[in-house]
């Protein structure tokens, strides 16, 4: 079985940041929005450097309007995910975005992507989840409302809440209120934190919102007390090699710390953040980490394992997932 083949659980994914450049590039001509000096000559999405990336998700994330505009993308992203193995995935979904976090709004956007998410379930095999996350950027006032909407939508589908958006804004105590709120709802705890700044923020967000799963979380290689903190509470890390190191994190593969964080005992997983921007897919990221830690398929074994005992789902879900996984690793 090649590693493309393989069956993969992916825990962290933004919904518009894996936009097909092929079906924005679609979406963007049916709506006559003009967003082709965003393309390089191939077709994929071209950036100098991290502002102009901001520049170019921005502008082609313009082009998803309505419900249905999420429903088409949901369903781009998951025949793009089932490609590369992946039969479980965790998307992050923001009523930021989908109807300005109005309840009522939210409802509508939730529905449509759930629907597409049906569809591929039994379409392409493929499972899906939504961690619904506020803008850290936006402010806490703002991530209220989100929290109010993920409280108000939790259940099957919405099963997680997060915070993404831009590391260095706030502090994580400023969020505790909208985590309570998720929690109390009964919904994951996952934050993004230890990408743009270092261990103190990785130790802030530990403390202030209590998840149990980070995202990125790698900074912490910088402090071993903390890299041992982080194993001994069994934090999940949510992983994303290829995006640290297209964003300029790292200089390469071999100087990624995933492989100290996993030789070290952290529960490490991976994903692929926003693959298209990043030009990768989950096979991809395998791929490399083969090459560079000369990981076998024992290793992905159990970082499969560990992403599914950190996933967002109900027991039955993850018993017919592992029923699956332990088939393909034998
Ligand atoms: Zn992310």
């Amino acid at each position: 079985m090649t590693l493309r083949q393989h069956p993969k659980i992916e825990l962290h994914l933004h919904l518009e940041g894996a936009a097909p450049p092929a079906f924005i590039r679609g979406l963007s001509q049916e709506k006559k929005i003009d967003i082709s000096g965003i393309f390089d000559e191939r077709g994929h999405y071209a950036y100098r450097d991290f502002w102009h990336f901001l520049k170019v998700y921005e502008a082609a994330t313009s082009v998803l309007v309505t419900p249905m505009d999420y429903h088409r993308l949901t369903l781009a992203v998951l025949e793009q995910s089932a490609e590369n193995g992946v039969i479980y995935g965790e998307t992050f979904l923001s009523p930021d975005f989908c109807g300005g976090r109005d309840l009522g709004a939210w409802r509508e956007y939730l529905h449509a992507i759930e629907e597409a998410a049906a569809i591929a379930r039994i379409q392409m095999g493929i499972t899906l989840r939504g961690i619904v996350t506020p803008i850290r950027h936006f402010g806490p006032d703002k991530a209220r409302e989100v929290a109010v909407c993920a409280a108000e939508t939790a259940g099957a589908f919405v099963t997680g809440f997060g915070i993404a958006g831009d590391e260095k804004v706030c502090e994580p105590a400023d969020f505790a209120w909208s985590f309570d709120c998720a929690r109390e709802a009964g919904l994951g705890i996952t934050a993004h934190a230890g990408e743009w700044r270092g261990p103190d923020h990785i130790r802030a967000t530990l403390k202030a919102l209590n998840p149990t799963r980070m995202g990125h979380g790698v900074r912490a290689i910088e402090d071993l007390a903390l890299v041992d903190e982080l194993a001994e509470r069994g934090t999940v890390l949510e992983v994303c090699p290829g995006s640290n190191i297209a964003l300029g994190i790292y200089p390469d593969w071999r100087k990624h710390p995933i492989g100290q964080l996993f030789d070290r005992g952290v529960k490490v997983t991976v994903s692929t953040d926003d693959p298209p921007f990043f030009h990768t897919s989950l096979t991809r990221e395998w791929d490399r980490l083969a090459d560079a830690f000369d990981w076998d398929a024992g290793v992905f074994a159990t970082l499969n394992r560990t992403a599914l005992d950190a996933a967002f789902c109900d027991r039955d879900t993850k018993e017919t997932l592992a029923k699956t996984l332990e088939a393909a690793h034998g």
